[in-house]
């Protein structure tokens, strides 16, 4: 079978083909229009599986399709918790099926980023890892011996969406002062705006800082500080053997020094270990995570049901 992997973030959304061998055929991205609603992003989504399949000559029947969100398909078959908030409360997973008359493998984006970095990428060899995606959202996954670990609820590693802040803004999650809120790239440029009154992206932010802006300097510190504080929440709970972060944020080198400092300054331990490792498979963890939990799915349904269409 060939494998299709999709990840749907919240700017972009990318697609790849792989061989029965593992090898990228055939991949593309297209904008993710989540302000054109619900049905653009299904009928986007859907096309840019076809056109990914007919990249191969291959039929749909010759696939499995995995789906990387920025959410999580509860119990009832309804999306959940999605930063791209016009998925939630519909049954993304059912709909793209039917749309394509196909089965659809469907899990939360940070648990394909972990996975795939335990499988190809810089979390090889290590048996409890911890995944964080920081991008415009900030999300989490938890991967043990190889295999993602949902939780009761489907939210296990969802520490983006912890309180950390009463005095905070409300969160689409509908929770107060979120770590999202804190260490996102749309949450530190969020705070900017709010004191400065200039909408500036966060590389820009950056660059500035190292120019020796001072407002954006304190900005950037503000972020190294408050990712000390966030990620050694998660040392403290569950103690990782391993910690590797993806998303655009994860490019800062500063994380890997000045950040893991700030680890060490909130741990509740003074000789923290753990490693904080950059992700290896860049930009490519979701998709290659998504064809693999498509492949899975297909050989070896797990909890929800697959869902099955006539002529599927
Ligand atoms: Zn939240």
């Amino acid at each position: 079978m060939l494998r299709i992997g999709v990840d749907l973030g919240g700017t972009k959304t990318e697609s790849i083909l792989l061989s029965p061998e593992g090898a990228e055929l055939f991949r593309t991205r297209i904008p993710t229009r989540k302000t054109e609603g619900y049905a653009k992003i299904l009928s986007d989504t859907s096309e840019l599986i076809r056109k990914t399949a007919a990249h191969a000559g291959a039929s749909l029947n010759d696939c499995t399709i995995g789906i990387g969100i920025p959410g999580i398909v509860g119990p009832d078959g309804l999306i959940m918790n999605a930063n791209t908030t016009c998925l939630i409360g519909n049954p993304f997973q059912a709909d793209l099926g039917r749309a394509l008359n196909h089965p659809v493998a469907m899990e939360n984006d940070a648990n394909c980023f972990t996975m795939a970095e335990c499988k190809l990428g810089a979390a090889r060899g290590f048996d409890f890892v911890f995944g964080v995606i920081l991008g415009t959202g900030c999300g989490g996954g938890i991967a043990i011996n190889g295999k993602v670990r949902r939780g009761m609820h489907g939210i296990a590693g969802e520490w983006g969406h912890v309180s950390v802040d009463p005095a905070g803004d409300l969160c689409y999650s509908g929770i107060v002062g979120c770590v999202e809120s804190r260490i996102s790239g749309s949450g530190v440029e969020n705070r900017f705006e709010k004191q400065t009154g200039a909408g500036l992206k966060f590389a820009e932010i950056i660059r500035r800082a190292d120019s020796g802006d001072s407002v954006c300097k304190e900005h950037f510190e503000f972020f190294l500080e408050e990712f000390g504080r966030c990620m050694a929440l998660v040392v403290n709970t569950m103690d990782p053997d391993a910690i590797v972060i993806g998303g655009g944020l994860s490019k800062i080198d500063a994380l890997y020094s000045e950040g893991v400092a700030r680890i060490k300054k909130y741990a509740f331990t003074k000789d923290l270990r753990t490693p904080v490792l950059k992700n290896q498979l860049g930009d490519s963890a979701g998709v290659f995570g998504a064809a693999w939990i498509g492949e899975a799915r297909n050989a070896a349904p797990r909890g929800r049901p697959v869902l099955r269409f006539p002529g599927g």
